[in-house]
């Protein structure tokens, strides 16, 4: 196998791209670089290694063997010119805006955010001089009304999170187009490039949180940017390299593409599960709404059915009797984990209100569509009739008042 494969399926390049056994001394699996720095044959070869003219390796910061084999594979899959590995997705996003925001810049941004993105852009960005705005991109009067002079970025996230709300990629991506200075970056972490490839549909970058489903067995953090060849370049040489040297270790890049192996596999397993999850809570009299693309029901359903594969593996709903019944709900679950984080083998659930959003105040939550009893379910691996069988069993507790169970049997049902 070699780097002209991009005609092959999705599968196939994500378990042979960029990688020669006969390269390797045969070794079926890729080897871990696991080194800090290269030696140069000379000191001449390494001033070139510096200036940019020889290819060489020469600090892992800047670039490692094991990175490079799984950033041309990220590349591939998501059909972009390269990527750029981090070890976290907030060390992704975060290299990415302070490689193209500078002080006085706009940046246009979708309603609702991930938590730290949304802390990242107001907490960090703002002081540094750059403007957010947020724009509800479903409405594209709106987003055309708010480019002005000064944008330079567009940014959303399709599923939001927690909301579900989708944007429509290619109609964003026509309006950007017609705006040379505006990079339109898509953060693709709830959906993978198995899923939607928003490059194919006219976004400038895509970053991705590597440590949800690209992973996939929840046991490391990573980031991912995808891109054009020179911008790829500009973000590692400031973003990565000297902005916030955020660099993924060797180690976790092995374990990442041995997650990406099976990415295919298992989404076709999140998503199925997902789709009859949702269903079930749609048709439950405790539940007021879910909010899931592969429902009927879901407001942009066509959307979803144009722009996703299939419609993942997040479910988003809330409960008749608001924050308390949520909470009972959530103390209930006994195969289900409260945690945050998505996308792991192990089916995970969590309350927004209370935990990745707590660093909005109330009144953000409800500007931001986030509501106090939202829960959110990362649907995972395990058989579907004992993920079912345990939401029905904590939908039935999330009707009775709080007074009548005991904690110490909410706490006997932590763990199957
Ligand atoms: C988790 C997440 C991030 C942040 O990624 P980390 O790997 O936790 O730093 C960004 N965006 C979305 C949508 C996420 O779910």
């Amino acid at each position: 196998m070699n780097n002209k494969n991009s005609d092959l399926g999705f599968s196939t390049r994500a378990i042979h791209h960029g990688y020669n056994p006969q390269e390797h001394q045969g070794a079926l699996i890729p080897p871990i670089y696991l080194t800090s720095t290269f030696t140069f044959a000379t000191v001449q070869y390494g001033a070139g290694c510096f200036a940019g003219e020889e290819p060489g390796y020469f600090y892992t910061r800047i670039g490692n063997p094991t990175l490079a084999l799984l950033e041309a594979r990220m590349a591939a899959l998501e059909n972009g010119e390269a990527a750029v590995a981090f070890g976290s997705g907030m060390g992704a996003i975060a290299a990415t805006f302070w490689t193209l925001l500078r002080p006085g810049d706009e940046v246009i941004v979708s309603r609702t955010l991930y938590g730290c993105t949304f802390a990242l852009l107001h907490h960090g960005l703002a002081e540094f001089g750059v403007k957010v705005r947020h724009v509800d991109l479903a409405d594209l009067g709106n987003l055309r009304a708010a480019i002005g002079p000064a944008t330079r970025m567009i940014y959303c996230e399709s599923p939001a999170n927690p909301t579900m709300q989708l944007v429509d990629i290619a109609a964003v991506a026509e309006i950007a187009r017609q705006h040379p200075k505006i990079t339109f970056a898509v953060d693709n972490t709830y959906c993978t490039p198995y899923l939607q490839r928003p490059l194919e549909l006219g976004a400038d970058l895509v970053v991705h949180s590597a440590t949800k489903y690209l992973s996939g067995h929840g046991d490391i953090t990573a980031g991912i940017v995808v891109t054009r060849q020179a911008l790829a370049e500009r973000i590692r040489l400031q973003g990565l390299k000297d902005l916030t040297g955020a660099v993924l270790s060797p180690q976790d890049a092995f374990l990442l593409m041995r997650g990406i192996k099976t990415l295919a596999l298992r989404m076709d397993r999140h998503c199925a599960n997902a789709q009859a999850i949702a269903q079930f809570l749609q048709d439950h009299p405790a539940v007021a709404w879910v909010a899931y693309p592969g429902l009927a029901s879901f407001a942009q359903h066509a959307l979803a059915k144009q722009q996703m594969k299939l419609p993942g593996g997040m479910i988003a709903f809330e409960l008749k009797d608001g924050l308390d019944s949520g909470r009972r709900f959530m103390n209930a679950l006994g195969l289900f984990s409260r945690a945050v984080s998505l996308g792991d083998a192990e089916s995970l659930a969590q309350h927004p209100a209370s935990m990745t959003h707590s660093t909005y105040t109330p009144e953000e939550r409800a500007e931001h569509g986030i509501a106090e009893g939202l829960v959110r379910l990362s649907v995972g691996l395990e058989d579907l009739a004992d993920l079912l069988a345990d939401i029905a069993q904590a939908l039935d507790a999330s009707a009775e008042p709080v007074a009548t169970r005991p904690l110490l049997e909410a706490v006997g049902k932590a763990r199957p």
